[in-house]
């Protein structure tokens, strides 16, 4: 059976010392970090998010705002919205809770927010400078994975990593992340040919598909270490992950749960990325 890699262990070790680093920041600063969320809608998924997001700043000791805005809002509203909270000397971190409605040009609002502000990493400027590895912030939920592979002694080092999925949010930073570990990187997607075969390879296997139980025991290989970055809902409502846990747990090495596994440590990043803006801010 696979050691269980808890997200929930991992992120409560790190949220310490983070609210360590922001008092002490904040002694010698005079500055409380804060973070403005935007969500536009009614999303229930949506909605939990932006409230643990906040949570999580009660906990750490960071200012918050939550910003929630009508479904019907025009993107000049939108953007007028952007700007005031832009302007505000209280704020060092600007996120929009993604998707937004249809009507809305998401690629102007993530353009919009200052690459300095952008705890999310989505801006153009922040994407470019995780290719070339020199970063200020990193997406939160690739580099949380990166903070457990850390805290679980996990050498990337020369391993054979496969990553499933290539969004801009998750697959593709995940991939340049384990690439600037000194990982040998395979990078899957929908168009791929003989998936079982490249992930029965994987000393690392990171699934971000999306769908529920898409990575069975015969697609893993004896003693790899599974990332399941996947949430979804299975046939009873429950939240799940991409990965058929109990088989795959037989086979594999470490392995991360759905719940309790990823999902808290990337609010956790959120929370790091926040004190990096402050500090960038009195720079
Ligand atoms: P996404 O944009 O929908 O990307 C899914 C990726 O999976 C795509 O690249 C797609 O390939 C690939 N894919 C779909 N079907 C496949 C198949 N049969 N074989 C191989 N690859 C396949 O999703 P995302 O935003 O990256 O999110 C992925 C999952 O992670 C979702 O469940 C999401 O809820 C979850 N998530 C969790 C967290 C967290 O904090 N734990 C954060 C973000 C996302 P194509 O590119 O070819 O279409």
């Amino acid at each position: 059976m696979a050691h269980i890699i808890s997200g929930k262990e991992i992120a409560s070790s790190v949220r310490a010392q983070i609210a360590e680093k922001g008092r002490l920041f904040t002694e010698r600063t005079g500055v409380v970090p804060g973070l403005a969320v935007v969500i536009v809608g009614e999303d229930p998924a949506s909605k939990v998010y932006v409230r643990n997001k906040k949570k999580g700043c009660e906990e750490v000791g960071f200012y918050s705002e939550v910003h929630e805005l009508p479904e019907d809002i025009t993107q000049e509203r939108l953007m007028s919205e952007l700007e005031s909270i832009n302007k505000n000397p209280k704020i060092h971190g600007i996120l929009v809770q993604l998707p937004l409605p249809r009507h809305l040009d998401e690629k102007a609002v993530i353009d919009f927010i200052p690459p300095e502000k952008d705890v999310d990493a989505f801006h153009p400027v922040n994407t470019g400078k995780i290719m070339i590895g020199n970063y200020d912030f990193l997406p939160c939920t690739p580099a949380g994975v990166m903070k457990m592979l850390e805290y679980e002694n996990i050498d990337v080092t020369g391993k054979n990593c496969v990553v499933i999925g290539r969004s801009n949010i998750v697959g593709k930073p995940m991939a340049m992340l384990l690439l600037h570990s000194n990982g040998t990187v395979t990078i899957c997607h929908s168009k791929t040919k003989n998936l079982a075969d490249i992930t029965s390879k994987a000393d690392i296997l990171v699934s971000s598909v999306g769908k529920a139980k898409f990575v069975t025991a015969d697609m893993v290989k004896e003693g790899a270490v599974v990332i399941d970055v996947g949430m979804n809902r299975d046939e009873n409502g429950k939240l799940c992950g991409d990965v058929a846990f109990d088989e795959v747990a037989e086979k594999a090495s470490a392995i991360t749960p759905v719940p309790g596994g990823v999902g808290v440590m990337t609010i956790t990043m959120l929370l790091q990325n926040t004190l990096k803006a402050a500090e960038i801010a009195v720079k």
